[in-house]
């Protein structure tokens, strides 16, 4: 063990102190050559240290480990093919933004560094004040403070190359740079089409390898040309490359470079005090504003606002169009069609149900427009940079936040959103009370109720469910953190990348991307609950109830005939009393009308599992028909709206001259009992019970099945629980 030899190559910037360091270290002890085949000089020294033998060589300096220059070439090859235990990454501390370029890249490919953060005298001087703990925390490799010159920390830096190489390092783990999921689904892609040879996979790292193959690295492509498939590979990688500079709309290398600075700026906005003077000042300039301590926050409430009002303003035009022709296409059809069940089926089922849910099309969309738009422009990034500190009371990460927002659109691709997060702490977190975003689904369920009990407070009563839904959120990712999560969440970089004006294509594509994840769910799942809703809500029929009020109706006719005959007598035809005998009738024959369709409801499949499920729900205060609805729902919370379209439609069928009433008014009627507190009470059940169908799929994908029926069963119990207390509050107060 002692006589144990550890292979350290020096890497960093030229003048960030290189050689300096390695005179530190070796002394005079040191042999100078060139490296085999190429006039680039290599310097070779040897020390004893604690025992150890190190073996140091000091690579050529780079800005980058492209392939660009045979020094950077020379610098990688010894990199990847003479296996060093440890890199020692040499940095300029007063030049940090510019040196750690070439940082992200040994970290692209896996390397075990220790960083000397050289020049420590010089930036003190400049005022910069840098918490290596913090930079070593986030970077995920041991971070040295040096003074080449003076031999200061050199120590260290050798009691750290050895824990790193012995394993013993208690900061040195493999991080990743996040790319954005553009450019990692892509990375993805290729590193795959490389997974399938074994024997680059020994020899390269794969996710370096894809990268350097999208970036369309000559010397990668030549050194794997011996290996089977490469052709396959480098397609893979030709296409990658267009995907991304197409979705970028600019060059591969000013894509890769941006992400690598934002990767940069985020870890020095954590670490560093005063930086020196920068060169995106564009991107600085903004960010001084946006990050400002004081404007930070209302900024950031500013674009939330609008981001919503946007969503809703906008989208009242073509949601008003879509909603007029969805009844004129049912009207027209009742018109036209003859009469008979498939009749009943298209437009009870399909138009009423598919209806009820494609109205909101447009509100989703144009949010998750708005979302991408924020994103692409890189305000969302600052955004997660603002929330950071709140969210980390929570026990959340700032990058949370990007996907609770984005849960407001739909909790599928929110949840999706989770893998720029690195560690599954942090994403199953945020996982878990990412329901509790009111995902626009829920938005239908509350524009209707809060329009039809609270019609003027509406605006408040929907602001409010938005409200508890993040309460509670917080609350639960508190008490998850506590009882499931006692350890500390890793560190790690929030990239901060420039700003740039998205292309419109660009926000279109990836709005798209989250638009299309929801249309699916729409079209597939909605139309073929609506159709299931339909047919258990039509079947079985009974001709007994049939006859029972076929009989009662004619038994009212036959009344107000006689009744009429006398008025007319009495009073004469143009008599008020014979007006009022005609409402009259029409109040009787409605109340039948509903009692009828009530039974034969609860005749029905749908009606008996209602009745089923009803004494559950009933001590909320909720009818059966609210029941069944919340049941469907758990498929897709729009369902809520559809299966009471078709629900109640179906109940007043044949009233007001042959039109179809809307919901609103068939809620109203005092006939189903819901009180303004009932309705509110079950809006707080919409917003907690359950997430959906396609919500829980992709928890059990992204976190474990084991998560997703937590999920399931955390979310009704807090459900039902917090409903009763509400409502009973409720009724006590009068309510
Ligand atoms: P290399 O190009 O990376 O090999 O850098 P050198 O070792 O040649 O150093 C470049 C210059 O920076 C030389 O003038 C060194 O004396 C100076 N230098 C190196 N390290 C330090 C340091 O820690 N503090 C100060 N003040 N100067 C340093
Ligand atoms: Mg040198």
């Amino acid at each position: 063990m002692k006589s144990q030899i550890i292979v350290v190559g020096l890497a960093g910037n030229p003048n960030s102190g290189k050689t300096s360091i390695f005179n530190a270290l070796t002394g005079a002890r040191q042999k100078v050559a060139n490296w085999s085949g190429v006039t680039v000089e290599k310097r070779e020294g040897r020390l004893k240290y604690k025992g150890y033998t190190f073996k140091i060589v000091d690579l050529p300096g780079t800005y980058s480990l492209s392939s660009y220059s045979i020094e950077e070439i020379v610098a990688r090859d010894f990199i990847i093919s003479e296996n060093p235990d440890v890199i020692i990454n040499v940095v300029d501390a007063g030049n940090l933004d510019r040196n750690l370029y070439l940082t992200t890249q040994l970290i692209d490919m896996r390397t075990r560094v220790v960083m000397a953060l050289n020049m420590y005298d010089e930036a003190e001087v400049k005022g910069i004040r840098i918490n290596t703990d913090t930079l070593g925390a986030l970077l995920g490799m041991d971070v040295v403070g040096t003074i080449a010159v003076k031999s200061e920390g050199i120590d260290k830096l050798l009691d750290a190359v050895i824990d790193v190489s012995s394993k013993q390092s208690q900061v040195s783990r493999h991080i990743h740079i996040n790319y954005g999921n553009d450019i990692e689904s892509e990375i993805q892609k290729v590193q795959k089409t490389i997974r399938s040879v074994e024997l680059i996979q020994e020899k390269y790292s794969t996710r370096w390898l894809a990268l350097r193959l999208i970036e369309g690295d000559r010397d990668a492509e030549l050194k794997l040309k011996r290996y089977r498939n490469f052709e396959d590979i480098l397609k893979q990688a030709a296409l990658s490359r267009l995907i991304i500079e197409k979705r970028y709309n600019d060059d591969i290398e000013t894509i890769f470079t941006d992400m690598r600075y934002g990767f940069i700026a985020g870890a020095i906005k954590e670490t560093v005090k005063k930086t020196a003077p920068k060169r995106r000042d564009f991107t600085e300039k903004i960010d001084k504003i946006v990050t400002n301590q004081f404007f930070a926050f209302p900024i950031l409430i500013f674009f939330l606002w609008m981001l919503f009002e946007l969503t809703f303003a906008l989208g009242q035009y073509p949601m008003d169009l879509i909603d007029k022709g969805v009844i004129l296409l049912s009207d027209a059809l009742e018109a036209t069609l003859p009469d008979s069940v498939l009749k009943d089926l298209i437009i009870n089922g399909i138009i009423n149900g598919l209806g009820g849910v494609i109205v909101f099309l447009p509100n989703i969309l144009i949010l998750f427009m708005g979302i991408s738009f924020m994103e692409d422009t890189g305000y969302m990034a600052r955004a997660a940079f603002i929330m950071d500190k709140i969210m980390h009371k929570m026990g959340l990460h700032g990058k949370s936040f990007i996907s609770l927002v984005m849960g407001f659109g739909c909790n599928v691709p929110a949840i999706m959103a989770t893998r720029s997060l690195e560690n599954t702490r942090d994403r199953i977190l945020t996982i878990l009370v990412n329901p509790f975003m009111s995902c626009s689904a829920r938005l239908p369920v509350y524009i209707l109720f809060a329009g039809t009990f609270f019609s003027s407070f509406a605006g408040v009563v929907i602001t409010s469910l938005y409200a508890v839904g993040i309460i509670l959120a917080f609350i639960s990712a508190k008490l998850f953190n506590a009882v499931f999560f006692k350890g500390q969440s890793m560190p790690f970089v929030m990239e901060l990348p420039p700003y740039r004006l998205p292309t419109l294509k660009t926000t279109l594509l990836h709005m798209w991307d989250r638009g299309s994840l929801y249309l699916k769910k729409v079209a597939g799942i909605i139309l073929v609950f609506s159709i299931i809703i339909w047919v258990l809500s039509s079947y079985p029929r009974s001709s007994e109830i049939e006859k029972k009020y076929t009989d009662q109706s004619n038994e009212i006719t036959k009344t107000f005939i006689i009744n009429k005959n006398k008025i007319i007598k009495a009073h004469g035809p143009e008599s008020k009393e014979l007006t009022m005998l005609n409402e009259e009738n029409e109040a009787l024959f409605e109340k039948v009308n509903i009692e009828k369709r009530s039974e034969e409801m609860k005749y029905t499949l749908i009606g008996r599992f209602g009745s089923a499920v009803y004494p559950l729900i009933k001590p909320l205060g909720f009818n059966w028909q609210m029941g069944i609805s919340l049941t469907t729902g758990f498929v897709a919370k729009e369902i809520v709206v559809s299966t009471m379209s078709v629900l109640y439609h179906s109940a007043e069928e044949e009233s007001d001259n042959g039109k179809q009433k809307s919901l609103r008014e068939v809620l109203r009627n005092e006939e189903y009992g819901i009180t303004p507190l009932i309705a509110y009470t079950f809006l707080l059940f919409v917003l907690m019970y359950v997430p959906c169908i396609g919500t829980v799929a992709v928890i059990g994908r992204e976190a474990g099945w084991r998560w997703a029926v937590f999920s399931i069963a955390y979310q009704m119990i807090l459900a039902w629980v917090v409903c009763f207390i509400f409502y009973n509050a409720g009724l006590l107060l009068g309510f």
